[in-house]
């Protein structure tokens, strides 16, 4: 008989502060321990009441990360499934909404046989049977749940006591990372440990110590500080890792490989030794760092400020696709994100000159009215002037808005999500969406998660991705509307990619002798862009882009930056 594969936990937490890399640490600690041949899963745990992501503003949220069966969920799930490589499933995402609504059908469906169901311990129950569930699902020997949220808060402290149940129950198959943060005060100068002492204390006082701390700072931390925070928060300063900030969060495995986190975490765990080999890693980070050219992407979009901070984390696997396929064409990429209403109104003309010094322009995924004609004339001015144009989602249907209006005469052509009584729906609501929105329901109601599509031969797409069916994740309630395609591909545009019985256009594009790159997509391949796996779209747009620049540019300076960019 097989004996039962021993299950290993280790729980991501936060202390001091949010918002330091708890997602990425938890990732990159994953990415060692597969190094070791270890067959690794991960959990991210929400602590908010919403069931998923998907009803939530992204400046609110940040991106909603699409997932193959369709769960929205949290940009986290993005950076597992490209550190991993891997593709994740609802099992791996939970919210407090998701466990609670859980626990409440059970109770209406006589589950728990006339029994109080009490908030502890019946939800930690809960939490617990989906961590395993998960975990069965992966058949993982080593399964990474980080909990949103900073220790101290009342959001996550159910999550916690899941937490703690499980390490009481198998003391030897729990482990828990403390993510923290060092500050360095300007007027003080010197690194404090103080926050963090009070952060693993906290942590105590829900009845769980931290086996492993990282020590997130500015700078490296020095030998004194780990002894400091080894003696008070009991650990062995080993066990303390230094993770300064630094420009790649792809270089975050490296380091912790070098510190022995990976050793640690399998001693900690008592899994046996074994040999490491993160070389195809290693080999992506190094491409990463040594570019021979500059490629100058702007992404023209919404959603960029909140109060008077930039939020690029709304498109952070845009920007994570278009960095992995530069890296891998040995290109330095600079993406500048641009406010689209900079292209209406009066500075309108002037400001679209500018797009000119941009080897590639990107529309990404969005929804509304706000900034769409400065987008569409964005697009318009990328056709012209044969800038590569990539467009994601709506920058797809906006693609074809833009065509239908300029190119094949539908003057005024529009999307019915913005303007209900265009004499040109080009655009227009998905027949089975209209009964989710006449009920006025919204979650988890869009076309999502992954559909196969045929890629038509002879074209753009067929030739990126040399296959003749792909699968690609959706998010959408808009299509092109069937009755005007006739209209648009006479006028010349091409739709290469459709659903298997052609109903669906999920590709648009211009032939290559038209335009060097001018391609929109229905689906988002962001979602499914990877460090060692990149995505042939990406991949084609930066290489069309490439050939924009002549003669190459001499580079210095860090890798990979974004900036906001007004450009007016
Ligand atoms: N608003 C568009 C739709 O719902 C596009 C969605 C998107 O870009 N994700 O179809």
């Amino acid at each position: 008989m097989a004996t039962r594969k021993k299950r290993k936990y280790i729980f991501v937490v936060g202390g001091v502060m949010s918002g330091v890399g708890k997602g990425i640490a938890s990732s990159s600690i994953g990415t060692v321990l597969k190094a070791r041949g270890l067959n690794v899963t991960a959990l991210k745990i929400d602590p908010y009441i919403n069931v998923d992501a998907g009803t939530m503003n992204p400046t609110e949220h940040g991106e909603v990360f699409v997932l193959d069966d369709g769960d929205e969920t949290d940009q986290d799930m993005g950076n597992y499934e490209r550190f991993f490589n891997t593709t994740l499933s609802r099992v791996n995402y939970m919210t407090t909404g998701r466990v609670y609504l859980e626990v409440i059908r059970k109770e209406r469906n006589l589950e728990y046989k006339g029994k109080n169901v009490e908030v502890v311990p019946d939800i930690p129950f809960e939490v617990i049977r989906r961590i395993e569930k998960a975990t069965e699902k992966a058949d993982a020997d080593v399964t990474i749940i980080e909990i949103g949220g900073t220790i101290g808060e009342y959001q996550n402290i159910i999550f916690l006591e899941a937490a703690r149940m499980m390490k009481s129950k198998n003391p030897q198959d729990v482990a828990f990372v403390m993510v923290s943060y060092l500050p360095i005060p300007s007027k003080v100068g010197e690194m404090k440990t103080k926050p963090t002492q009070y952060a693993a204390r906290t942590l105590n006082g829900v009845g769980i110590q931290a086996d492993i701390i990282i020590a997130r700072s500015e700078v490296a931390l020095d030998h004194k500080r780990k002894e400091k925070i080894a003696l008070f928060c009991n650990i062995q300063p080993e066990s303390v890792i230094s993770a300064p900030d630094i420009d790649s969060i792809y270089d975050v495995p490296v380091n912790f490989e070098r510190d022995n986190l990976g050793a640690i975490l399998c001693k900690t765990l008592k899994i046996p030794s074994r040999p490491t080999n993160l070389s195809a890693w290693k080999s992506f980070v190094k491409k990463s760092k040594s570019p021979s050219k500059e490629v100058k992407i702007g992404v023209v979009g919404k959603y960029f400020d909140s109060g008077d901070f930039v939020l690029s984390d709304v498109y952070i696997s845009v920007l994570e696709a278009l960095k992995i396929s530069a890296y891998h064409l040995g290109a330095k990429p600079v993406i500048d994100y641009i406010n689209s209403k900079d292209f209406e109104g009066p500075q309108r003309e002037k400001n679209l000159q500018k797009l000119k010094e941009y080897h590639g322009i990107l529309v990404p995924g969005g929804f509304g009215s706000t900034g769409i004609e400065g987008k569409i004339n964005a697009i318009q001015f990328a056709r012209e002037k044969k800038i590569p144009y990539f467009g994601l989602c709506y920058g797809m249907q906006l693609l074809v808005i833009e065509y239908a209006r300029n190119v094949a005469r539908l003057k005024g052509a529009h999307t019915t999500e913005v303007d209900p009584k265009t004499k040109y729906p080009v655009i227009d609501i998905m027949e089975d969406q209209k009964k989710h929105m006449e009920k006025g329901s919204f979650g988890a109601t869009m076309r999502l998660g992954a559909y196969p599509a045929h890629l038509k031969k002879e074209t753009v797409a067929r030739s990126a991705y040399n296959e003749e069916m792909i699968s690609e994740r959706h998010r959408h309630r808009y299509e092109v509307n069937p009755k005007y395609i006739p209209d648009i591909t006479k006028a010349g545009l091409v739709f290469s990619g459709t659903s298997p019985d052609g109903r669906l256009m999920e590709i648009a594009e211009l032939p290559e002798r038209q335009h060097p790159f001018f391609l929109g997509t229905q689906f988002h391949p962001e979602f499914t862009a990877r460090p060692l796996n990149p995505h042939p779209l990406f991949t084609r747009f930066l290489e069309a882009a490439l050939k924009r620049i002549k003669p190459p540019i001499k580079i210095a300076g860090k890798v990979g930056g974004v900036k906001q960019n007004t450009i007016a």
